[in-house]
């Protein structure tokens, strides 16, 4: 042993590394991360994790060595001041990411950016000397108590942020939100561990009091120092995990915020009180393994669309801009009240100002930025409006999956869409609506199948990533395949009363860009309203059709007939009607049963609904009584078509060879006529006096078929006759009482 002196150790470490034995030790420890991420399959991840890395490193000697380059001047001072301004909100800016992704509130990261403007007025009126001598461009040497102050402010910070993160990866419930935990628990620690290096390279030359002892070189007490530090922190990260498991008060009391903080503030101020006593440490505690940390979580908030950047960029333009207007203020009063020497009364009356009217301010300013930045997302609230306002009016199936599609290909600019939609009848999910992609064949999904499980487990979407992960072990390739060729990469699940009701594929953007949190919570929003018009599309249907033919019930009837005779009013087109009536129909619920009875019901239904075009409408008038309603189409056309449906059903064989036949009244109001019963002087009709005409004339109309009818089954029935165009005689007596009524109340 007497032959292994210090000072041998000392220069077997430097042949090792010129920076020392802390350093060598953390490029250990990033070497056995970078292994792990390449076990764990992460390989792109660790390509850019590495080369973020170097680039961070990168920047900062480049920024550091530029400083130096240049001759002392106003400008260079200028931006040592600004370059320090900034890297002391760093932490501020860490921990909010940090609080973001563990889905805490940001308001509480307030103390820690009070910390922050603290800490810049200690700056001010500690000894800024140093600044000035071209020391590696480096921190303001503080005195004590100071530097004790400003390093427990950086350690806590860091620790913090680093135990929610280790805390996020124990306790996450999803594997794709645990490994997310553990690559930025990962990737953080490496950046600390660059910050200690740093440090240690920084601080070890420097005559320690330690060292004016004789006993120890100020190599080996660094060393001990920040090597006791990491094995606390090592240690306390074990109780945490150990102690989540045995799930008592006592755990719940670890994972607490304020205890973690009393703990690591009375820890980190010994620790930086060591520091101190070994070299008087550098202001700011070198926080590079910050910005690594920082680019670590901003890669994963890029790479898994988790967290919404542009809330943290605004957060962050708010705060620059608040703390530029601050500082120039502050500085404007201390340089007034205490030219020489900058004093610690100002700071304080400084800093309590700064604390009372921080939140208005914040909050206008937060507003401000807003309006100038995030004008996107006052397009996406109109959007919302738009899409709100339409799908409440639109009741049919087609015209709805229409507006979803549309709105999102647009506002989005996705690359492909594909809807699936649940089908009631064949209990399956298939795609309705497919944009950008090929329909593939046979794609369709049952509930019991893995891929919907995955989906329906979600609430509100899921990744490729995800689903990758969760199909491997269940179902394998095929749905993988699939998720391939529709070019998916998000899914948004749409569900209506916790039933899964439909999915939405989507595939990347045209642009390239990822999906925010503000776009997912619009699509969001847009599947929601859809599916629920959908689902009041589908009740209205069965609201609005009988039971027994599937025709539309008489009530409907009345309202289209009321709208196409609105038409005839303003195009001048004509409107025909068909009443029809099954003849005898009672002797063959007396012959056959009432069940054959419906049974003919049903069938003739169907054959008229064969024999009429699609815009045309079919409706059972009542018990055997069933009307047409044929829009644009003329007396003689609507004669042919009614005898067809006659012919047809005559020639139909029912139950037991029974033919049945029909009498039909047909009856047509035409365009001229109506436009003639209104006197070409009336110049305006209101809203009220028009739907009473209409109602009048729709009255007329089917009175007339109705009184045809009749007089088919008086002739002998199975025959058509024809009430033909209503006269104008029969509409004018009904237009000029109601003008004389009204006329006066619409003045
Ligand atoms: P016609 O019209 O030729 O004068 O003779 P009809 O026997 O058809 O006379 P009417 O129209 O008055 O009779 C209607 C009959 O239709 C009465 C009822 O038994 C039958 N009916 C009405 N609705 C239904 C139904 O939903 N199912 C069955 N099976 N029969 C119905
Ligand atoms: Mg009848
Ligand atoms: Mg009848």
């Amino acid at each position: 042993m007497s032959t292994l002196s210090y000072s041998t150790v000392e220069t077997y470490i430097h042949n090792i590394n010129p920076y020392g034995i802390i350093p060598f030790l953390t490029s250990v420890i990033i070497l056995i991360i970078a292994l792990n991420l390449l076990v764990r399959g992460y390989r792109s991840l660790l390509i850019r994790t590495i080369s973020f890395f170097c680039m961070s490193l990168f920047i900062w000697k480049f920024t550091a060595a530029l400083l130096l380059i240049f001759p002392i001047s106003n400008l260079t001072l200028f931006l040592k001041y600004l370059f320090f301004v900034g890297w002391l909100f760093i932490p501020y800016l860490f921990i909010n990411f940090v609080y973001i992704f563990c889905s805490k509130r940001t308001t509480h990261t307030f103390p820690f950016f009070v910390g922050s403007v603290v800490l810049l007025s200690i700056i001010f009126f500690s000894d800024v000397a140093f600044i000035h001598n071209n020391h590696f461009g480096h921190y303001p040497k503080l005195k004590f108590p100071f530097n004790v102050l400003v390093d427990t402010f950086y350690f806590v910070t860091c620790g913090l942020g680093l135990i929610l993160l280790f805390l996020e990866y124990l306790k996450a419930s999803e594997s794709i939100r645990r490994n997310q935990a553990y690559l930025l628990f990962l990737g953080t620690s490496a950046g600390f561990l660059v910050s200690i290096a740093e440090i240690i390279y920084l601080t070890a030359p420097v005559q320690s009091i330690v060292v004016q002892t004789g006993k120890l070189t100020p190599y080996i007490v660094n060393y001990l120092i920040h090597s006791l530090m990491v094995v606390c922190f090592i240690f306390y990260l074990l109780v945490l995990k150990y102690g989540i498991r045995r799930q008592d008060s006592w755990s719940g009391q670890l994972q607490s915020i304020p205890f973690i903080l009393v703990v690591f503030t009375i820890f980190c101020v010994f620790y930086s009180y060591l520091i101190g006593l070994a070299c008087f440490s550098l202001f700011p505690i070198s926080s590079v393994g910050l910005i690594v940390a920082i680019i670590f979580i901003s890669y994963a908030v890029f790479k898994y669309r988790f967290m919404n950047i542009s809330e943290i960029v605004m957060k962050f333009l708010v705060n620059v801009l608040l703390t530029t207007m601050f500082l120039g203020f502050y500085i404007l009063v201390i340089t007034a009240v205490t030219p020489q020497k900058i004093d610690i009364i100002p700071s304080i009356i400084f800093v309590i100002l700064l604390i009372v009217i921080f939140n208005p301010l914040y909050l206008r300013t937060q507003r401000f930025v807003k309006r100038l930045l995030f004008h996107q997302k006052y397009n996406y609230q109109q959007t919302i409006k738009d899409v709100s306002q339409q799908v409440v009016t639109v009741m049919e199936h087609r015209k709805l999956i229409e507006i979803i599609r549309e709105t999102i290909i647009k506002t989005m600019r996705v690359n492909t869409f594909v809807l699936f939609i649940y089908n009631d009848q064949s209990e399956v999910y298939t795609p309705i609506s497919l944009y950008g992609v090929t329909e593939p064949e046979k794609v369709q999904f049952t509930v019991s199948d893995a891929l919907i499980t995955a989906v329906g487990s979600k609430s509100n979407r899921v990744f490729k990533e995800e689903i990758r992960e969760r199909l491997a072990d269940n179902i394998g390739e095929p749905s993988l395949e699939l998720f391939d060729e529709l070019q998916a990469i998000l899914i948004i699940p749409m569900f209506l009363k916790g039933f899964l009701r439909g999915m939405l594929w989507l595939g990347d953007k045209e642009t390239g860009d990822v999906y925010t949190t503000t776009d997912i919570d619009l699509i969001q929003i847009l599947c929601n309203q859809t599916i629920i018009a959908l689902d009041n599309a589908r009740l209205y249907e069965l609201a609005i059709t009988d039971d027994l033919t599937r025709l539309y019930i008489s009530r409907f009837m009345h309202q289209k007939l009321n709208e196409e005779i609105m038409s005839t009013m303003r195009y001048e087109r004509p409107v025909s009607l068909l009443m029809l009536d099954l003849d005898h129909f009672k002797t063959v619920n007396d012959t056959y049963g009432h069940q054959a009875g419906d049974r003919v019901l049903k069938k003739t239904a169907a054959i008229i609904q064969e024999q009429v075009r699609i815009t045309d409408l079919v409706a059972r008038y009542g018990g055997e009584e069933m009307a047409v309603i044929l829009p644009e189409t003329d007396n003689d056309m609507a004669v042919q078509v009614a005898e067809r449906i006659r012919e047809k059903i005559g020639a139909q064989r029912f139950v037991a060879d029974l033919e049945q036949t029909v009498s039909i009244g047909v009856a047509t109001l035409e365009g001229e006529t109506v436009m003639a019963s209104i006197s070409p002087d009336t110049p305006f009709l209101s809203h009220v006096v028009k739907t009473s005409l209409v109602n009048k004339f729709k009255e007329i109309i089917i009175g007339q078929a109705d009184a045809a009818l009749y007089k088919a089954k008086e002739k002998g029935r199975n025959r058509c006759e024809n009430a033909s165009n209503i006269p104008l005689i029969l509409l004018k007596p009904i237009v000029a009482e109601l003008m004389n009524k009204k006329l006066p109340d619409d003045e």
